[in-house]
């Protein structure tokens, strides 16, 4: 298949782009506005593939996109271009409006006309698949109740009602006008190449500065975590072999609160690296006011994804995040570049997205 990625240059869509040209046959042509949030060193070890194409440009370009869908004659398109940052769409909903409505809305319609003019084994073959967030459920509380396919949409952020509003248009896509549109919701993930707003790079890399680690509330709210290589499998699988029309949960199973996440990154860099001085990283946690309409807890059934695709998480959280944690310690070249910039508006990375 020839598979156009939106959004590939950031945290999870490179983390696609590698995967489907690594371990698939796929060929990719990876969408990209380039954002704050891009990074195209992410994607070194794939650049210079001869299945893989880098094009800049704007989801939100309905024309633009029609003449790539045309040039490109794609099989599939994987949506995953956004604004992802939770504190940003409190502190400015505009562009999650535009990008993640609007510019959905664009993306579909391009898609649509393509799809239209396909011969018709194509267009049957053809999947639209739109990638969204468990944020758009709302939260749950603090007992052993999960998010499943058929939990009512509830969001409380900016971020999470742009992205619920995006599910339904795809759905609304499938619904009226029959394209093949496939849709998966997933909880927080984390790994390599996450920009270093989020909560846990966050951390680790003011854990390794030795710098005030930032903790909203008491650090109670609860998260899903999940490995950004196994959400890579799980949407090549969901692109290739779900069922249109319908959407798929994925998750870890791995909940922890956000302080307990914060001590063992504390915990690991104390091992791996030590500060020079012996003070033990906890002695760094610092708790702030916490974010505006902050979810407590989610978590994610996965049970549709596992039993009807086949896919399970490999790692656990304390494989993935040792994993990350030697990976940031490993790969100053990506992040220092990253941190040394200001971030606009920038108020803290704490839960995902
Ligand atoms: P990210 O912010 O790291 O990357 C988003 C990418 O989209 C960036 O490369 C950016 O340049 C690009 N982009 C933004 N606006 C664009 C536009 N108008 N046209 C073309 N490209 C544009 O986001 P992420 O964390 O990799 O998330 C990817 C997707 O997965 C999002 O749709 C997000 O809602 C969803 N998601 C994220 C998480 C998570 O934990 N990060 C969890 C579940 C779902």
């Amino acid at each position: 298949m020839k598979i156009l990625v939106t959004g590939g240059a950031g945290f999870i869509g490179s983390a696609v782009c590698r995967h489907l040209i690594r371990d698939t046959d796929h060929s990719v042509v990876n969408l990209d506005k380039l954002t704050y949030a891009a990074s195209l060193s992410s994607l070194a070890e794939i650049e210079n593939d001869r299945r893989y194409r880098f094009v800049k440009g704007d989801i939100g370009d309905r024309a633009f996109v029609a003449d790539l869908l045309a040039e490109e004659q794609v099989d599939a398109i994987m949506h995953l271009a956004a604004e992802s940052h939770v504190d940003r769409s409190i502190d400015g909903p505009g562009d999650f409006i535009q990008t993640n409505i609007v510019g959905t809305y664009e993306l579909l319609e391009a898609a649509r006309a393509y799809w239209m003019q396909l011969p018709a084994d194509r267009r049957e073959a053809f999947r639209f698949h739109h990638v969204s967030t468990d944020e758009v459920y709302g939260d749950l509380p603090l007992d052993d109740s999960l998010f499943t396919e058929d939990t009512p949409y509830a969001p409380s952020s900016p971020y999470s009602a742009s992205k619920a509003a995006s599910d339904h248009l795809a759905m609304a896509w499938f619904h009226t006008y029959h394209m093949p549109v496939v849709l998966s919701n997933c909880s927080n993930n984390y790994g390599p190449y996450h920009f270093p707003e989020k909560l846990i790079p966050l951390v680790i890399l003011n854990g390794l500065e030795g710098q005030r680690l930032p903790v909203y509330g008491r650090g109670e709210n609860v998260r899903d975590w999940l490995y950004v290589d196994d959400h890579a499998r799980a949407l090549a699988l969901v692109v290739t072999r779900g069922e249109p029309g319908r959407s798929y949960n994925i998750g870890g199973r791995n909940e922890r609160s956000n302080l307990a996440v914060v001590e063992t990154i504390c915990d690991t860099l104390d091992r791996l690296s030590p500060l020079p001085n012996g003070e033990p990283r906890r002695e760094l946690i610092d708790f702030v006011t916490d974010r505006p309409g902050h979810d407590l807890r989610y978590a994610i059934d996965a049970s549709r994804i596992e039993n009807e695709l086949g896919w399970r998480a490999e790692e656990t959280f304390e494989t993935g995040l040792e994993k990350t944690i030697r990976w940031y310690l490993d790969h100053p070249d990506w992040w220092r570049p990253i941190r040394q910039k200001r971030y606009a508006g920038q108020r803290l990375g704490t839960a995902k997205a």
